[in-house]
């Protein structure tokens, strides 16, 4: 069974605009897809719906089995999220940080695992820091250690790379490169193609809340 599943879900916010349009997508457990648009398409609010940061006007999702409008926190411990937005305390140490987000979740915040993950993104040399004094791409590792932090099967990155120069851009892909060896399921949002064609198996390309096409990144790039 896909790890989500997605069914005719439609998202009309309150000043009457339609940012999703009957929108149709199962999600595979372990594999990485990313969701292609431009600024506006309906990406973020996808991923908010399925994070349950805002509610679908219509359709049904279901995330490991469970239904997010019946089940939500059961859904949201399989979930970990990457915002768009810098939302990090940047007073705090990074170790610090990331076990406190563990121990919101009800697991131990002093075991192995928060260990294993900051050495796994690089950050270990730099745990008892504070995150302002580190460089952007730090602070994006961060981010994304913060998300893992409750050990989620899902991870969601929102345009990971946007407004980020090459090499960081670069730096970036290695760091998601990574994670996709661990098996963790991956969803990013891009405008970028170039983004889409390095990172995923799949790519489902939104365009005005409609998602046009879901297609494997091969079958995808040579068709284009
Ligand atoms: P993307 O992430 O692809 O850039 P978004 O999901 O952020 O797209 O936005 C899709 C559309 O919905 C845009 O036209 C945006 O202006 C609109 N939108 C987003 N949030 C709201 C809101 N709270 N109220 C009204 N319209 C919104
Ligand atoms: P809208 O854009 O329609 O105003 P919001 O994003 O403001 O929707 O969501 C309204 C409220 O519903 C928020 O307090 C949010 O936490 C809650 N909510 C969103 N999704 C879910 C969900 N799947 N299950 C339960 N509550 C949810």
């Amino acid at each position: 069974a896909p790890i989500i599943k997605i069914e005719d879900l439609e998202k009309t916010y309150e000043n009457g605009f339609q940012a999703l349009k009957g929108v149709d997508l199962d999600i595979e457990e372990g594999e990485v897809l990313a969701l292609l648009g431009p600024n506006g398409a309906g990406k973020t609010t996808l991923i908010s719906i399925i994070c349950g940061l805002a509610k679908a006007t219509k359709g049904k999702v279901t995330v490991g089995g469970h239904d997010i409008s019946h089940d939500f926190r059961k859904a949201r411990e399989m979930i970990g999220l990457v915002p768009q937005e810098m939302s990090i305390e940047i007073f705090e140490r990074v170790q610090a940080n990331v076990r406190h987000s563990r121990g919101l979740f009800g697991k131990p915040r002093n075991d192995e695992y928060i260990e294993r993950v900051l050495k796994d993104l690089t950050l270990w040399d730099k745990k008892d820091n504070r995150i302002r004094e580190l460089s952007g791409g730090m602070k994006r590792r961060v981010m994304i250690a913060k998300a893992l932090s409750h050990e989620p099967r899902i991870l969601f990155l929102d345009e990971p790379t946007a407004g980020v120069d090459v090499e960081l851009r670069k730096e970036m892909w290695d760091v998601m490169t990574e994670l996709k060896k661990s098996g963790v399921t991956i969803i990013l949002t891009t405008h970028y193609i170039e983004e889409a064609e390095a990172m995923a198996d799949r790519v489902g390309v939104i365009s005005k809340g409609e998602l046009l096409l879901v297609e494997e990144t091969d079958t995808l790039m040579k068709s284009l």
